[in-house]
Formats: C-alpha cells, structure tokens, sequence
C-alpha cells in the first residue's frame, strides 16, 4: 500500500506535504506531485497536511481518481531520472 497524489494538486504552487514527509517520497513535474509507492510508509501525515486534500490512501482514493495510482508510480518512475524532480523541500512551485 502507499498514499497517493490525485487530481486537486494540479497547479498546486506549495508543497506543504513535502516537509512532513519522513521518507522523502515526493516527486514532481510541471503538473503536480506524485509519491514514491516504493518509498513511502503510510504515515498519513502528508494527508493532514495538503490544503486541497489531493492525497489519499490507496485504497481510500475516489473512484474517478483511481488512474492516479498507476500514474503515480509511472511518473516517479520517469521523474527519478530527471535532475532536480525529486522534491525533498518546502518550495513555491513558481507562478501561476
Ligand atoms: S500540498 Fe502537496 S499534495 Fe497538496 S496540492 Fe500542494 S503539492 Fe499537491
Ligand atoms: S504517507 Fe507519510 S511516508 Fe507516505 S508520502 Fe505521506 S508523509 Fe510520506
């Protein structure tokens, strides 16, 4: 099991989740953020966190957002080979 980035973070310009997050699960493109399946260890304290409540339980995730399960793995998978995608701070994500 793993928690899981959906929807609402799209265009997300914080990354309040990233701070709390002991493992460092979190990694991010243009878009918005994704979590490391392998990585992360369910805590839950990335959820409380988010302002958008984008992140969910796997098992927990609104059927309409269930493809973001795959697509998190997929995207970190892309996204480890990208220098700077792996987000491990508190940052502004730029404007707009
Ligand atoms: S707090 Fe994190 S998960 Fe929530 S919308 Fe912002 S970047 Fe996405
Ligand atoms: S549940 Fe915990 S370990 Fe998993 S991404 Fe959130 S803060 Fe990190």
């Amino acid at each position: 099991m793993a928690h899981v980035v959906t929807e609402p973070c799209r265009g997300c310009k914080y990354t309040d989740c990233v701070a709390v997050c002991p493992c460092e699960c979190f990694y991010g493109d243009a878009d918005q953020l994704y979590i490391d399946p392998g990585d992360c260890i369910d805590c839950g304290a990335c959820t409380a966190e988010c302002p958008v409540s984008a992140i969910f339980i796997e098992d927990s995730v609104p059927e309409r957002w269930r493809h973001f399960v795959p697509l998190n793995a997929e995207r970190v998978r892309a996204l480890k080979k990208v220098p700077g995608a792996h987000v491990t701070e508190k940052v502004g994500r730029g404007a707009g």
